[in-house]
C-alpha cells in the first residue's frame, strides 16, 4: 500500500459505477489519492448490508461495469476489495442449495449449523458467553425443502449465512474469490468481519487463539497471490494492539473517538497516550462507511478492570457530543433507535460530529495525516458532507445517514467549498512531501497542546496544535526553505514538494 492517502467509496454513491469514479479520480480528484478501497462492488450491492451480503463474490454487479472496469481502474490506482470471510447472502445459490437439498447438498458443509460447533449441544452459559455486536443471539432457524430444520450460525443479519470457514468447500470458495482477485490485480484485501469468523465452543467466537490461527492462514493464501492484507477488527484498543503484531495492516479505530474527544474537551491527554501506544502498521481513518466505534476506546466488555483509553463515563459524554453537535441527527441513526447492525457505533457524518465547523474539521485531518500509518478518506468526509436525514428516513438503515448517493452537480458544488479545497490541498501535502516518509517524533507538551514533525533528511513537515484554542502551526520545507502557516486559508498556497529525493 502506497504512504499515500487512499479513498474509501461505493462505486455507486459516489459516481454511479466504475467509469464515473475513474473520470473523477484522473479529473478533479488528480493526485489526491494513491489508492483506493472499493467497498462491496460484488452482486448485489444492494443486498441487506449494502453489498456486504454477496450472492455472487466473484462477479461484478452490472449496474457498476465488468471486470475490465476494475482493471483499468487498478492500472491507475491500487484497489483495496472486501474479502467477506464470515458469510453469504442467504440468496446464494449455495445457500439455496443447501436449503432445497438439506444435507445432501453437495454445498451442505460450507454453512454453519449449531450442532456443528456444539456437538454435545449448547448450554445457556455458552450461548451468553457468545460475543456479537447487539443483544440477541446469532442463531437462525431454517427449514429446508424436504421439512428438515436448522439452526444456522447468522452474526449479522438472517439475511447473512455465516460460513464454516475450515470447511474444505468454504476453502474453496475463498480461495476462487483471491484468485478473481488476484486475475485482476486486487492489489490489497481487507479481511471484513474476521473476527467474528471462527467459531469455538466454550469461547466468545470472536477474535480467539483459532481466529488469529484463521487470518495467519487466509494471510498466507494472500500473500501467496501478491496480495496484502488489512485486519478490519472492532475491538477493545489492547486486542487491536495485539492483532497488529501478527498481520500487515490494521485500522486505528481508535483514532476517531479520541480526536472527537480531544476537540470536544481542549485535552490532549488522552490522544496522546493513544498516540504513544497505538501501532504504526496502521491505516487511520475519521470516518469510514459504518458509524464511529466506541467499543475501540472504552473498558473491555468482557473484563471491565481491563480500562478504557475512555472511561466509561468519557465514552458517554462523546456519545452525547456528538448528538448535540449534530443536533440531534445522529441520535436517529444510532443504536436501536434505527436499523443497525452494530449498537456500539455512533452513526454521524464526521463533519457533523464536529458540529459542521471547518477550522476544527481540518485540525482533525491534520492530525489524522500526521499520525503514522496510511490515511484513508470516505467519501462523505472528503466532501464534508452532511447527515443524510432523508436517506435514513427513506431505509430505516442508521449506517445511511453518512452515506449520500452524490449527484455530479452536488460533487461539483462541493469542490467550490474552501473547507473541500483546503482539505484536498492537505491530502496533496499529504502525498508528496518527502518528510512523511522518514521518522516520527511526538514532542511533548502541556495539555491542549499536541505536536508531532516528520524528518527525513533535509525535508520536515511540522505540526502544532493547541486542541483548546483550536489554532495550529504547520511547518514544512519547501524548496529547502522552512514554511509555515497558521490558518487554514493559507493551505490551498502551500504545494508539495516533490516526493523523495
Ligand atoms: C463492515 C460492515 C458490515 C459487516 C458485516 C463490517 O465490518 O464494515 O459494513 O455490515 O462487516 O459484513
Amino acid at each position: 500500500m502506497r504512504n499515500q492517502a487512499q479513498l474509501i467509496t461505493y462505486v455507486d454513491r459516489l459516481a454511479g459505477d466504475f467509469a464515473g469514479v475513474r473520470d473523477l479520480l484522473q479529473g478533479p480528484l488528480h493526485g489526491v489519492f494513491g489508492g483506493i478501497h472499493a467497498l462491496p462492488f460484488f452482486d448485489p450491492i444492494d443486498g441487506s448490508d449494502a453489498g456486504f451480503d454477496p450472492i455472487d463474490h466473484r462477479e461484478v454487479d452490472p449496474r457498476l461495469g465488468s471486470w475490465q472496469d476494475v482493471d483499468e481502474l487498478g492500472s491507475s490506482l491500487p484497489i483495496m476489495a472486501d474479502l467477506i470471510v464470515n458469510h453469504v447472502s442467504a440468496k446464494s445459490p449455495q445457500f439455496q442449495d443447501f436449503l432445497a437439498r438439506g444435507h445432501d447438498s453437495p454445498h451442505a458443509r460450507m454453512f454453519l449449523t449449531l450442532d456443528r460447533v456444539f456437538p454435545e449441544g449448547a448450554t445457556e452459559q455458552d450461548l451468553l458467553t457468545i460475543y456479537r455486536p447487539r443483544p440477541g443471539l446469532p442463531l437462525t432457524p431454517v427449514q429446508a425443502a424436504d421439512r428438515s430444520k436448522h439452526i444456522v450460525w447468522t452474526t449479522f443479519t438472517p439475511a447473512q449465512i455465516d460460513i464454516d470457514v475450515h470447511a474444505p468447500e468454504s476453502r474453496a470458495y475463498l480461495e476462487a474469490i483471491l484468485d478473481r482477485f488476484a486475475t485482476h490485480g486486487i492489489e490489497m484485501v481487507r479481511l471484513d468481519a474476521v473476527g467474528y469468523a471462527v467459531k469455538t465452543a466454550g469461547t466468545s467466537s470472536f477474535m480467539t487463539p483459532e481466529t488469529f490461527a484463521f487470518i495467519d492462514e487466509l494471510t498466507a493464501l494472500c500473500h501467496a497471490r501478491g496480495i496484502e492484507v488489512l485486519v478490519e477488527v472492532h475491538s477493545y484498543w489492547r486486542k487491536q494492539v495485539e492483532i497488529a503484531e501478527k498481520v500487515d495492516l490494521v485500522y486505528d479505530f481508535a483514532l476517531p473517538p479520541l480526536v472527537l474527544h480531544a476537540l470536544y474537551t481542549g485535552r490532549t491527554t488522552r490522544l496522546r497516550r493513544w498516540a504513544r501506544l497505538r501501532p504504526h502498521n496502521a491505516v487511520t481513518v475519521l470516518d469510514t462507511h459504518d458509524g464511529i466505534g466506541v467499543i475501540d476506546v472504552g473498558p473491555d466488555a468482557s473484563n471491565v478492570e481491563n480500562l478504557g483509553l475512555l472511561s466509561a463515563e468519557e465514552v458517554d459524554e462523546l456519545v452525547e457530543g456528538i448528538h448535540e453537535h449534530s443536533h440531534g441527527s445522529s441520535r436517529l441513526a444510532t443504536g436501536a433507535a434505527a436499523s443497525n447492525v452494530d449498537l456500539y457505533q455512533v452513526n454521524c457524518t464526521f463533519f457533523d460530529a464536529l458540529g459542521a465547523d471547518d477550522r476544527a474539521y481540518l485540525i482533525a485531518r491534520m492530525l489524522q495525516v500526521w499520525l503514522p500509518g496510511v490515511p484513508q478518506i470516505y467519501y462523505v468526509g472528503l466532501f464534508a458532507g452532511h447527515n443524510d436525514v432523508e436517506l435514513l428516513h427513506a431505509t430505516g438503515v442508521g449506517r445511511d445517514i453518512n452515506r449520500h448517493h452524490y449527484t455530479p452537480a452536488e460533487i461539483e458544488q462541493a469542490m467550490t467549498r474552501p473547507v473541500v479545497q483546503q482539505q484536498l490541498a492537505l491530502l496533496r501535502l499529504r502525498n508528496t512531501h518527502a518528510a512523511f516518509d522518514g521518522d516520527w517524533t511526538l514532542h511533548d507538551g502541556g495539555d491542549h497542546e499536541l505536536a508531532m514533525t516528520w524528518t527525513n533528511g533535509d525535508e520536515v513537515a511540522h505540526l502544532a496544535v493547541d486542541l483548546a484554542a483550536r489554532t495550529f502551526e504547520l511547518t514544512v520545507t519547501v524548496d529547502g526553505q522552512q514554511r509555515s502557516i497558521t490558518e487554514v486559508t493559507e493551505l490551498t498556497g502551500l504545494g508539495a514538494a516533490p516526493r523523495r529525493a
